[in-house]
């Protein structure tokens, strides 16, 4: 019996879950699996897990002894909703607890666990039965990471597997999978017959949000969403109501630029850190969570808008925008209302992340500036107005080229309803879209894809054998296609991670511990080996980042059209002088990166995040050098993050992060090409002369460009179109330094990073050419 507090007692029966308690209890009696469904805020995450507390679960002398398990796609949820289902509790309250990377807050008397899905993935490693667990409770399964969809597939497989186990001998006890969601989109789960075989799992539906949220969308969309978003807040915090303020934005920096300009222009309030005093967890013991690595920081890749003129947009200044925040209910409060900025994103520490649950300094208004972290689950007190950017950053895959990216994107239509969702959590409340109706409606998909349709999949495939789990029959709920599975399982025997006859190896098991694409992985174990592990880790952000080096073609340097009237001016002259000279510099540039570099690429990428690292005046080095800043400013990131990883699986390998290093020696530098080989393998290409069916040329190829190469496993580009010797062919990109090697002198084999097909009549008719 739980003795709850009149407050918290009254505030759950308005749940709309709450009303359908019997009705979730019966289900999961009657069944093994169960999806429960209920908008967002209908107290899915908070409720479900008392229930089975109530029914018994988890209760050590009763029927059902075993743990409840509660999952969470971010440590931050897991933290805080623990955090909220305990002060639910009352007295029973030390009962809930929860595990996340490095930390649990775990004791004898826990009851309920929550835990990041990364948690649950090592403990089904540990133990494939899960005989601790009496439910497992699987939360936002509507987000569809991979995670979840692994676990998922494990847990049909085990509820399976512990029906049959307490049909053997009663002592044991079955286990109870309940899969939540806050969208209807769940066929991939209830009508997919590999994933449940026995039977369709019953779907409880929880209807109703539980307080009105007021959606306002702006009359166009403004590409500059920071901008917008900074205009918008400024005008909303002098006219609203009090209530915090929840803006949704796409990454780290964007975050604090924002903050900067907020707390340049009101004045702001400080809060206090908080202390957490969790149980550390040991590195080898520690799961893995996507949250550990953040690539691609936020590179300029803003989607079209509806069309307008940017100029011709005056920011929140017109009659309408007054209108927009013209809500009528309470007066507008007095200006001097202080601010309380807070960021959360998930490469914030968790304790920094858990400030945002902390009431905010008196006579001071709370404006939390988030990714999409803060998406679901979350319930931030006093949160009343959203600010929605509408995009987030999303990881895109290209399988056919294995270019994978990070490109900032608009959200779909469940994911906005979800961002809308977070102003009705403790109250009615509103929503602010910085894009417009017509745009939502045209560019937003319904839903979202599941991320593995998203995601290069030896990272996934290493993770199922780093379980012990079948990949090809793996009951995934979308499955990828077989061929996609097969070609991950070579590439991981080639990076020696799994053996021929496809076990993980020991290689394969540390490669399993790295939040990265096994080939990054592989290429740091290699480097902390060989005593480069510093070196290594500025090599691997050097690739991992898009377009360090700003191209040529984006210079403007291109000739104009000939000019028709056949007289030259003074300006085309000057025009003339003034790309020659640019050019100029650029080639300079160009050679002075390539220092040492020779014929490679990467030492070339490399050279250039290193020596960003040195300069003085990163923006002035970046202009002068023709360098992305942003790129860099991501590489940098990207090593910080890096090294703490290496340190905690080789924490003898290097110190701590050093930005600076040395000039590479000459040994360095050719250890670092031998592992960036390595990582690579399976990108060779030959040259097509010395094949053994050498190719019949037209004419000699005069440039290096000209020539050219067979891949030596089959690519997709090569393996699509068998039927013409010459589809096959792949080219030197004309931006390698290869490009600029004679053609007597370029090297028989080479190690490309991606293949990118070309416009149809680029290059010598060629259709495929290569970096
Ligand atoms: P769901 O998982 O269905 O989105 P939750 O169970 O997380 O919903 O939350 C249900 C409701 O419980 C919220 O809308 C809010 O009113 C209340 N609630 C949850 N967490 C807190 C909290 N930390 N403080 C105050 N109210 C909360
Ligand atoms: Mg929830």
């Amino acid at each position: 019996h739980v003795e709850r507090i009149p407050e918290i007692q009254e505030a759950r029966l308005a749940l709309p879950v709450v009303a359908e308690e019997q009705k979730i209890m019966e289900a999961i009696h009657n069944n093994d699996v169960v999806v429960v469904w209920g908008s967002t805020g209908s107290g899915k995450t908070t409720q479900v897990p008392q229930f089975l507390y109530e029914a018994g679960y988890g209760a050590p002398d009763g029927p059902t002894p075993g743990l409840i398990g509660v999952t969470q796609p971010r440590r931050v949820a897991a933290v805080s909703m623990a955090k909220r289902v305990g002060d639910e509790l009352g007295d029973a309250g030390s009962k809930v607890s929860y595990q996340i990377r490095f930390e649990a807050s775990k004791n004898a008397q826990t009851t309920i666990k929550f835990m990041t899905d990364g948690v649950l993935l090592r403990e089904i490693s540990q133990d494939f039965a899960l005989t601790k667990y009496s439910a497992i409770v699987i939360d936002e399964a509507h987000e569809r990471s991979v995670n979840t969809d692994i676990l998922i597939g494990m847990l049909s497989r085990i509820v399976d597997l512990r029906a049959e186990m307490a049909r053997k001998d009663p002592k044991n006890k079955p286990l109870k999978l309940i899969i939540m969601s806050a969208t209807l989109r769940i066929s991939d789960f209830t009508e997919n017959q590999r994933l449940f075989r026995h039977s369709v799992p019953p779907l409880i539906k929880a209807e109703g949000r539980q307080y009105s949220v007021t959606n306002h969308f702006s009359r166009r969309t403004n590409r500059d969403y920071v901008e917008e978003a900074f205009h918008k807040i400024c005008k909303g915090h002098r006219k609203l109501p009090r209530g915090g303020m929840l803006v949704f934005l796409t990454g780290q920096s964007e975050i604090a630029q924002l903050a900067k300009r907020l707390k340049q222009t009101f004045d702001s309030t400080q809060g206090k850190v908080i202390k957490s005093a969790p149980v550390r967890i040991s590195a080898a013991e520690a799961p893995l969570e996507v949250e550990d690595i953040e690539l691609g920081g936020d590179i300029d890749n803003y989607q079209n808008d509806d069309g307008s003129d940017d100029d011709s947009i005056i920011h929140g200044l017109d009659d309408e925008d007054d209108r927009e925040f013209d809500i009528g209910e309470e007066s507008a409060e007095d200006s001097v209302l202080k601010v309380h900025i807070l960021p959360l994103y998930s490469q914030l520490p968790t304790n920094q992340q858990l400030r945002v649950f902390e009431p905010p300094p008196d006579g001071s208004r709370l404006i939390v500036l988030a990714t999409n972290v803060a998406e679901t689950s979350l319930t931030i007190p006093g949160i009343r107005y959203v600010f929605d950017c509408g995009r987030a950053k999303e990881k895109k895959y290209d399988r056919i080229t294995g270019v994978q990216s990070f490109e900032v994107g608009w959200i779909s239509k469940a994911s906005a309803n979800q961002r809308a969702g977070r102003a009705g959590r403790t109250g009615p409340g509103h929503c602010y879209r910085l894009y417009s109706s017509a745009v939502f409606e045209r560019d937003f998909e319904e839903y979202a894809y599941p991320e593995i349709s998203r995601t290069p999949l030896e990272g996934v495939v290493l993770q199922l054998k780093s379980m012990g789990a079948p990949v090809v029959n793996f009951p995934f709920p979308t499955p990828p296609d077989r061929d996609s599975l097969q070609k991950a399982e070579k590439l991981l025997s080639y990076l020696g991670a799994i053996s021929l006859d496809g076990k993980i190896t020991k290689m394969g098991y540390e490669l399993s511990l790295y939040p990265l694409n096994p080939r990054f992985a592989r290429m740091l174990v290699m480097g902390t080996v060989h005593k480069v592990a510093a070196e290594t880790i500025a090599l691997v952000a050097a690739l991992s980042v898009p377009e360090i080096i700003i191209p040529e073609n984006k210079l403007g340097l291109k000739e104009p059209p000939p000019n028709t009237s056949e007289i030259r001016t003074e300006e085309d002259n000057i025009e003339a002088a003034e790309r020659s000279r640019l050019r100029k510099q650029y080639n300079a540039v160009q050679a002075q990166l390539s220092t040492n570099a020779s014929t490679s690429d990467c030492i070339k990428l490399n050279n250039a995040v290193c020596a960003y690292a040195h300069a003085d005046s990163p923006e002035e080095f970046c202009e002068k050098m023709f360098l992305n800043s942003k790129a860099l400013h991501e590489a940098s990131q990207l090593r910080s993050q890096l090294t703490t990883i290496v340190r905690t699986h080789r924490p003898l390998a290097l110190g701590g992060y050093e930005p600076k290093l040395p000039p590479p020696t000459e040994h360095v530098l050719n250890v670092l090409k031998q592992i960036c080989a390595a990582g690579f393998i399976d990108q060779v290409a030959m040259r097509a002369d010395l094949a053994p069916i050498p190719p019949d040329l037209p004419r000699k190829p005069r440039t290096a460009i000209e020539v050219p190469y067979l891949t030596l496993f089959a690519s997709h580009v090569s393996g699509s179109v068998a039927s013409d010797p010459a589809e096959q062919y792949v080219y030197i990109h004309p931006s390698s330094l290869l490009a600029l090697v004679p053609v007597s002198k370029l090297p028989g084999f080479v190690i490309y990073s991606h293949l990118q097909r070309a416009a149809p009549s680029a290059i010598n008719g060629a259709k495929t050419p290569k970096t």
